[in-house]
């Protein structure tokens, strides 16, 4: 069947390399006029003036897009969406004063998720994620990355990326799964410097090998911060997880600039993520080894903090910038992608073309599927997002507002609210 998605006042392509944008070529984000979409069954086959493509794919189904704007299908490429219940607490405690150690002391943050999901059966993990992959569609996302994290136990982790493989194979969404055994060192193993050393080379030498022979996992990632898992530490679990066949990502300098972006372009990391304090060396080793600078700016912003990323120094120092959400119940809970766009033009200084871009091809690019998805051009998958708005500089102008229309994937819608389809 032949798809022909007609009547959007823009068609925004974001057409370009298969590849992520850097510097100047961040500044085109490929808006059209009076342009139409084809699609054959998973792929786009011809994006060009409307007159032409409807000459050209006569008796094709079209989608009416009743003037709106449409772009690539969203990627959100750093979320933690399988958790248990909510934290909303939290959010008070942090107004009346409480900094993210008193939370912990207290048994809130991530040990709080921890305990919580370990109680639950897959079964639930997967009548909770289920909605809040509809909710991150309805916002125009159709490619996400998942992460483990909240199991730090062999038992509860593979539990994760199980729920996950279970979402990916019912769920039209394109979802990327990785492994996050490294995300907080557990309660139980916090005793003693044994303890915490015996945990750290579990993960290594049995969570590890499991994952990778269960194939539940395209990446690994590490939390790397002070307090956490040491620039060392990191180093030893990524080399580990790239001889298993796993591509890496890596939490870094999030809190305190302790080397991590460093570390993640020495190993070649596809993505180094959060960057809130990034050093000077930190972007100029990013920016060499092109690995994607993944800025998170909803987490600082929902905990109250002044500090921001610093965008404007990766994008000028020539780093590939991509933006996501972090979605997660302690530090970011929000399914809502444009929202992050509206935060990286306000408050990081990126134009919309950037911060399209960011969400697009250069998330892709986090996910190592710049040649898949993230563009509107002939070949690539069949992924798109429908807006009511007339221009795409009101995506991130209209803030917090669902102005998503449809989302589809792979040709398949996967969201829709009164769409019009003749
Ligand atoms: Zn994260």
């Amino acid at each position: 069947m032949t798809l022909l998605f007609v009547n959007a006042t823009q068609v925004v392509t974001c057409a370009g390399a298969p590849r992520a944008r850097v510097g100047i070529e961040m500044r085109d984000c490929g808006v059209r006029t009076d342009a139409a979409v084809a699609v054959e069954r998973e792929r786009i086959v011809a994006v060009g003036p409307r007159a032409e493509i409807e000459r050209a794919y006569e008796g094709a189904t079209r989608i009416d897009c009743g003037g709106g704007v449409l772009t690539p299908g969203l990627v959100d490429s750093h979320t933690h969406a399988i958790f248990g219940r909510a934290r909303y607490e939290e959010q008070e405690r942090r107004a009346a004063g409480a900094d993210y150690m008193e939370i912990a002391r207290q048994g809130g943050g991530i040990h709080a998720s921890v305990r919580d999901l370990r109680a639950r059966d897959a079964s639930e993990l997967l009548a909770l994620a289920r909605p809040r992959l509809e909710r991150l569609a309805s916002y125009g996302t159709t490619t996400v990355e998942m992460k483990s994290g909240y199991g730090l136990s062999i038992e509860d982790e593979l539990k994760i990326l199980r729920v996950i493989r279970e979402l990916a194979a019912e769920s039209p969404m394109r979802i990327v799964p990785t492994w996050l055994g490294a995300h907080e060192i557990p309660k139980e193993a916090r005793a003693t410097p044994a303890t915490r050393a015996s945990y750290v080379k579990m993960l290594r030498t049995e969570m590890l090998p499991l994952v990778a022979n269960e194939q539940l996992a395209v990446f690994a990632d590490v939390f790397c911060e002070p307090g956490v898992f040491t620039i060392g530490e990191s180093r030893d679990l990524l080399l580990a997880a790239r001889d298993s066949g796993l591509r890496l990502k890596l939490h870094a300098d999030e809190l305190a600039p302790s080397g991590g972006a460093e570390l993640a372009a020495e190993l070649r990391a596809t993505s180094a993520d959060h960057l809130a304090a990034i050093s000077p060396a930190g972007i100029q080793a990013l920016a060499a080894s092109g690995t994607v600078a993944t800025l998170l700016p909803g987490t600082m912003l929902f905990l109250g903090k002044g500090t921001r990323p610093p965008a404007r120094a990766l994008l000028d120092a020539g780093a590939a910038v991509a933006l996501a959400t972090d979605f997660n119940p302690g530090t970011s809970p929000t399914t809502n992608l444009p929202f992050i766009l509206t935060l990286a033009v306000s408050e990081l200084h990126m134009s919309v073309a950037e911060s399209l871009l960011a969400a697009t091809v250069n998330g892709a690019a986090a996910l190592g599927l710049a040649a898949e998805t993230g563009q509107l051009a002939p070949g690539y998958s069949a992924d798109l997002a429908l807006f009511e708005i007339e221009d795409i500089r009101e995506l991130p102008y209209w803030y917090a507002d669902r102005r998503c229309m449809g989302t589809w994937v792979r040709g398949k819608a996967c969201h829709s609210s009164h769409l019009p389809i003749t």
